[in-house]
């Protein structure tokens, strides 16, 4: 084991030993170490370490854990390791072709440097409520799988963003994949943010998809971010607009956000109407 042990404040992050792990099997155990935490892409953790908003003990790093880096389309689903980078996925021909709600999502998460080297299971996990991939796994009505001390399991989206950086995840779990329907001819995407800047984490977003029934709409998701502890699905919203009616789809937008440091609730309430126009009209006029 390696520390770093200078106790003076020379270094940005407070003192931490680091481990490097081999098999997802010895991340979860090297997890039950006292103040443990797992590096993927490093592009959230570091930032935080180096601002000492966090000071784990020991950080596992997973990067050379095998068998999360792929990605595959089985059984009418695609599965994203979580060592995938966003940088790989948006090259990946498979998730352009299956996955288009990812590979539209993609491009405005952070920088080309962040997604060089960030990781889609980190940003899952790590579980911004103003990140892109969340909101889309929510929309995709998609899944998770995490090892832990007694083994595989899986958690659905709905259930796994549970508060601000809050997941089911437990002290010990290892996210492993993400996994979710692949799109097929009749799918529908649509995707839209508004960010002070290009990379920014967006002050409002919406992910969504549907499906082509004929000249309408049906099985309408709707997933906000930036507008909660978690991203939202607009329930009320996702019925209007599978009746085709984007007027009162924004009218039925029920979300409750609070202020914060990027605009108020009444701006970002405004701002989701807007979002939702665009996004509807993606839905209803381009294929996937
Ligand atoms: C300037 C800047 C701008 C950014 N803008 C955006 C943006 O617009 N949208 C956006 O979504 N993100 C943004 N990010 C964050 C970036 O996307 C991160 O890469 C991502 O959030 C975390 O992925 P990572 O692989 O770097 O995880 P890390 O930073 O290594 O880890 C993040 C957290 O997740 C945990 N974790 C990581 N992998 C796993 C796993 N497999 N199982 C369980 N826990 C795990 C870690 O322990 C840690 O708590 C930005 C970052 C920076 C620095």
């Amino acid at each position: 084991m390696r520390k770093n042990n200078r106790e003076d404040d020379s270094l940005k992050p407070a003192p931490f030993a680091y481990r490097r792990a081999r098999t997802t099997e010895e991340a979860v155990a090297l997890l039950g170490e006292k103040d443990a935490r797992l590096l993927a892409g490093g592009q959230s953790l570091i930032a935080t370490l180096n601002m000492r908003l966090s000071s784990p003990a020991l950080l596992i790093d997973i990067n050379g854990v095998g068998g999360l880096g792929g990605t595959v389309h089985k059984n009418g689903k695609i599965e994203i390791g979580a060592l995938v980078r966003h940088a790989q996925a948006e090259r990946s021909e498979l998730i352009v072709k299956y996955a288009p709600l990812i590979a539209r999502a993609l491009p405005h998460v952070g920088h080309a440097a962040i997604r060089n080297r960030g990781t889609l299971g980190g940003s899952i996990a790590f579980a911004d409520p103003a990140a892109e991939l969340p909101a889309c796994l929510l929309a995709l009505e998609g899944e998770v799988e995490a090892t832990g001390p007694s083994g595989k399991r899986t958690i659905r989206a709905q259930d796994f963003f549970q508060g601000l950086f809050e997941t089911a995840l437990g002290s010990q779990d290892v996210l492993t994949a993400i996994r979710f329907p692949a799109a097929t001819k009749d799918t529908r995407v649509g995707f839209a943010e508004l960010a002070r800047r290009h990379g920014d984490y967006a002050i409002v977003g919406l992910a969504a998809c549907a499906r082509a029934d004929g000249k309408r709409l049906s099985d309408v998701r709707l997933a906000f971010f930036g507008v909660g502890a978690t991203p939202v699905r607009a329930r009320r919203a996702e019925a209007a607009l599978a009746g085709g009616d984007v007027d009162a789809a924004v009218a039925a937008l029920d979300l409750v956000p609070q202020d914060d440091v990027q605009a108020t609730a009444k701006v970002k309430t405004h701002l989701a109407g807007v979002l939702l126009r665009r996004v509807a009209k993606q839905l209803m006029e381009e294929r996937a």
